[in-house]
């Protein structure tokens, strides 16, 4: 499932490839349940003719800011790629939405599983969606306090916390164990027994889990594109997600596979020890 990394460079490979583009028209719509806002019919209308001016990211959201106030909001989930095409590319049976911009480029969403969505948002849309997400990791506003202060006043295992979207945002299953590898805390460590170093840890394992991410084009274990259509390298990168039964690369211990809250968890048994 792609994250803020994956979601990211997606959003930015949007920027430059169709910023500055008009829509022509949707010329397929074939799954209306991707469109959770507003009615489908006022959603195609209200796209067609609509300029893109700028592409961007909240969580997990690629957000494409069109003109007269309005935002395309779209959510990869699970296995959606969004992509641009040119004029004669063919659609496959995957690809749910199809939008035709006035230079002849097409943008497809497709998704194998769809569970992938769009909402176009005004601006209230829009602030209502910024709400409903938590800190954002990679910015200024996330510091070692901010942090500490979301975690401390929350009684919760550490996992689930990170995969909160209304506590920080873009994390999920991928960045959440490598990051807790980095700042050597075990996944099930309650989130209020923190030691102010093991904040500062864990905000920078945080960081570097997903700048890691970010470098190396995002992760692609099956399904994640960027706009071009190519895969990120990041999951040869793992520390320890994906890589149980093999050696931790800080301690040579084997990597454990757990469950927490329903989800795979890759951790070392050495280096994130839970503390009695
Ligand atoms: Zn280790």
């Amino acid at each position: 499932m792609p994250e803020l990394p994956e979601v990211e460079h997606a959003a930015r490979g949007l920027g430059a490839q169709i910023v500055g583009r008009r829509i022509v028209a949707v010329t397929r719509l074939d799954w209306e349940r991707m469109v959770e806002a507003p009615a489908v019919e006022q959603f195609v209308a209200l796209l067609e003719g609509r300029e893109v001016l700028a592409a961007g990211r909240r969580a997990k959201w690629i957000l494409l800011t069109l003109d007269a106030g309005w935002t395309l909001a779209l959510h990869l989930r699970m296995s959606g790629t969004i992509t641009v095409h040119g004029p004669e590319a063919q659609p496959d049976v995957y690809t749910h939405l199809v939008l035709l911009l006035d230079d002849g480029q097409q943008v497809f969403f497709h998704d194998t599983r769809k569970f992938g969505r769009a909402r176009l948002l005004d601006a209230a849309g829009l602030a209502a969606l910024d709400a409903a997400h938590g800190l954002e990791p990679l910015t200024d506003g996330f510091t070692p306090a901010a942090l500490g202060d979301r975690l401390r006043t929350r009684r919760a295992r550490l996992k689930p916390l990170l995969l909160d979207q209304k506590v920080i945002a873009g994390i999920g299953n991928i960045y959440a164990d490598e990051a807790l590898w980095l700042a050597q805390l075990h996944p099930l460590r309650a989130s209020d027994s923190l030691e102010d170093d093991e904040i500062v840890r864990l905000h920078s394992g945080i960081r570097l889990a997903l700048l890691q991410g970010l470098e190396h084009g995002g992760s692609t274990l099956r399904n994640y594109r960027n706009s071009y259509g190519e895969a990120g390298s990041n999951q040869e990168h793992f520390n320890v997600y994906d890589r149980h039964g093999q050696p931790c690369p800080r301690c040579g211990s084997a990597i454990e596979k757990i469950v927490v809250g329903q989800r795979g968890t890759h951790l070392c048994p050495f280096c994130q020890r839970l503390a009695s």
